[in-house]
């Protein structure tokens, strides 16, 4: 992944952040991830590409880029996507150059994909990656989110709930885990890995030069 011009007080440069966010559905990952965009300008949201229909109240190409399946696979064969997966019978893909493009202008990116979209951009983008998987209380509280998001019928609230566990399964694949209680705390923690990782001495690749100033000085030299 490219290098990023990452503002900040000193104007070190440092690699753009890959910053992962996934959950069994109704745990909730849009929630945290909504708060973190606000609190954050760093931050920018990697927009899907998926072949499922459009839920009332979403708007094409702030939720979702939503296209068909032909075009959906027209963009698989072009090499579009980053990662692609199949999701509950739908397909979901991270198209790739809004990313490359975020990271150039020197930002962090969020995603809300799923456990095999983690993996994928992981065995792509290794180091640049951050993986964070979020856990509900409980399966009755995650339930009971579900309904009162009120989004979803009946039966693809079962769907949901058949499919919780074998998300939860995936959790060792994460760099970092958490549950999702009270959401304020949820968002500060999710917010704390940000800044930490960000930190990372192997991200600052602008230290380097810093640091030689730093050493000229202490040494005499200027
Ligand atoms: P996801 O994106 O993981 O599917 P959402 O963020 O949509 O989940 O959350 C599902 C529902 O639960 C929403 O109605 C949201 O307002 C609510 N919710 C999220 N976090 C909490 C929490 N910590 N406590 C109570 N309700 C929550
Ligand atoms: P939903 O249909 O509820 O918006 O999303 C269903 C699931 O698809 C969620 O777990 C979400 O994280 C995942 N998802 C959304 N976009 C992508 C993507 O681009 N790639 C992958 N792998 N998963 C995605």
């Amino acid at each position: 992944m490219a290098a990023t011009d990452q503002n900040d007080p000193h104007g070190f440069k440092r690699r753009g952040l890959l910053f992962v966010l996934s959950s069994p559905s109704g745990a909730g990952k849009s929630t945290i991830s909504r708060m973190l965009l606000e609190a954050d300008a760093g931050l920018q949201m990697s927009v899907s590409a998926t072949t499922r229909p459009m839920r009332p109240g979403e708007v094409d190409g702030r939720d979702y880029h939503f296209v068909d399946l032909e075009r959906f696979r027209a963009m698989t064969a072009n090499h579009e996507f980053l990662e692609w997966a199949h999701v509950f019978g739908n397909r979901y893909g991270t198209p790739r150059a809004p990313v490359d493009r975020m990271l150039e202008a020197g930002r962090d990116v969020l995603f809300d994909i799923d456990w095999q979209g983690a993996q994928q951009l992981h065995q792509i983008a290794g180091g640049d990656v951050v993986r964070v998987f979020i856990l509900p209380p409980s399966i009755a509280e995650l339930e009971r989110r579900l309904r009162a998001r009120g989004t979803d019928s009946e039966d693809v609230i079962v769907g949901r709930m058949s499919r919780a566990a074998n998300e939860i399964a995936h959790w060792d694949g994460y760099d970092y885990v958490l549950v999702n209680d009270d959401a304020q705390v949820c968002f500060e923690k999710v917010r704390t890995i940000l800044e930490a990782e960000r930190l990372k001495r192997s991200r600052q690749t602008g230290l380097i030069g810093f640091i030689r100033g730093l050493q000229k000085r202490a040494e005499g030299e200027v």
